[in-house]
């Protein structure tokens, strides 16, 4: 959870995973989640869950290359607010509301 309408992650192997500089700490949330997050400033890093064994589930700030990457699917679903089939149907603007 993160207190947001979306949560956009990318799953990666933990063998396919470097973290490139920094120091993270870990915190257990419950039985089935873990949350990494940079030791010094507390972004998000990853999270874990023993479900998914072997995979790292990266938000997907915490990645150098974000738009080079293919969405294959959304998940959770069954919680989606409403409104959000219409969003495709809302003016995009550049920068934020004037
Ligand atoms: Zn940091």
């Amino acid at each position: 959870m993160n207190g947001s309408a979306f949560s956009t992650y990318a799953a990666v192997r933990e063998t396919d995973f470097e973290l490139l500089n920094g120091d993270l700490k870990t915190h257990q949330v419950t039985e089935q989640s873990q949350k990494s997050f940079c030791a010094e400033c507390g972004t998000p890093i990853y999270n874990t869950n023993p479900k998914y064994a072997g995979i790292k589930i990266l938000h997907l700030g915490s990645i150098d290359e974000p738009p080079n990457l293919d969405p294959r699917v959304n998940t959770y679903c069954e919680s989606r607010l409403a409104w959000l089939s219409n969003l495709h149907q809302l003016a995009d603007l550049d920068g934020g509301i004037a």
